[in-house]
């Protein structure tokens, strides 16, 4: 297999694009094609002052490395969850984290849930959930709310997640399955800041594949930690994202076309009648003045504040 643009020897085969291509030109076509999101879902501009949530995985650590080979200039957010198990999730990611923002000479954020809170989320999920251990639910609502806390302190105008494609369409499928219609008006590439102080939040791998960032990876010599969070073994998303591995490889492209269709299909009005059902709800956390739906303190306060 030759390479499209130079007839050297390719390094990957896209079939969905009907694209191989030599490494050289593999690692300019992917940031061009990130570039291309940037542009296209008008995302952030180099005025912006951007923040990206890194992992330590993959694909947070190539799209701050994406940004730096796009002339954006981002700092990162890194979040400690106090996910200890026998690999020590949180420790080494943090690791991986430090070592890229350090080689690279970035500015990277820490926030150490345990330290700045008194308990990890896995301790949380023990309390909240009578002893019911899988902290998924308080893992999201904590990054949630402490992406914002610290982008807002530090007035970034844009808050950047890893998501690829993979990412995109296991969540499209979920919320399609059970029609959950409240969650299929939010999925967006991007999501506007509101006027209660939440940051924009933006998806700029959310075009690419999971297989395609991970050769970036790979091709750029990015260290990144190859171990999935614990709690992900088995997932609904995990599985959802078998299934689609299993359509795309019978129809090549099935996944990116089963997302742009409904990225088009929202353009077009699919959701138009569709009202936000919390959007009118919303005031301001008394504690921490976060947009919320409950009276008083929001979730993520009335989960640590007033224990
Ligand atoms: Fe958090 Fe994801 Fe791990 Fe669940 S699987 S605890 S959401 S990082
Ligand atoms: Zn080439
Ligand atoms: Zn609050």
């Amino acid at each position: 297999m030759r390479c499209r643009k130079c007839g050297e020897k390719a390094c990957i085969n896209m079939r969905q694009h009907k694209l191989a291509l030599c490494k050289t030109h593999f690692l300019d076509w992917v940031p061009d094609q990130v570039e291309h999101a940037i542009k296209k879902y008008s995302m952030f501009t180099h005025h912006d002052r951007l923040l990206v949530a890194v992992s330590g995985g993959k694909d947070s650590l190539s799209l701050w490395d994406i940004l730096r080979h796009l002339g954006y200039s981002a700092d990162g957010l890194y979040i400690g969850l106090g996910i200890d198990d026998s690999v020590s999730y949180s420790d080494k990611s943090l690791e991986y984290t430090r070592r890229f923002a350090q080689e690279q000479n970035l500015m990277l954020h820490i926030v150490d849930i345990k330290a700045e809170y008194g308990e990890t989320i896995t301790a949380v999920a023990m309390r909240t959930h009578r002893g019911h251990y899988k902290p998924c639910s308080v893992c999201g609502l904590v990054k949630r709310h402490e992406m914002n806390r610290i982008a807002h302190q530090n007035n970034y105008s844009v808050l950047l997640t890893g998501h690829n494609l993979d990412d995109e369409t296991a969540i499209l499928f979920g919320n399609t399955i059970n029609w959950l219609g409240n969650y299929l008006i939010h999925q967006s590439p991007v999501l506007e800041a509101n006027k209660l102080g939440l940051a924009r939040k933006v998806k700029p791998l959310c075009r690419i594949y999971e297989r395609e960032m991970a050769a970036y990876a790979l091709l750029r010599g990015i260290n990144y930690i190859h171990e999935e969070c614990p709690f992900s073994i088995d997932s609904t998303s995990i599985y959802h994202k078998e299934l689609l591995n299993n359509l795309e490889t019978d129809r090549p492209g099935a996944k990116l076309n089963f997302y742009l269709s409904f990225l088009r299909a929202k353009k077009d009005g699919l959701f138009s009648s569709a009202t936000d059902e919390n959007a009118e709800l919303l005031h301001a956390c008394s504690e921490c003045g976060q947009p919320t739906t409950a009276p008083g303190l929001c979730a993520f306060c009335r989960m640590f504040v007033s224990t």
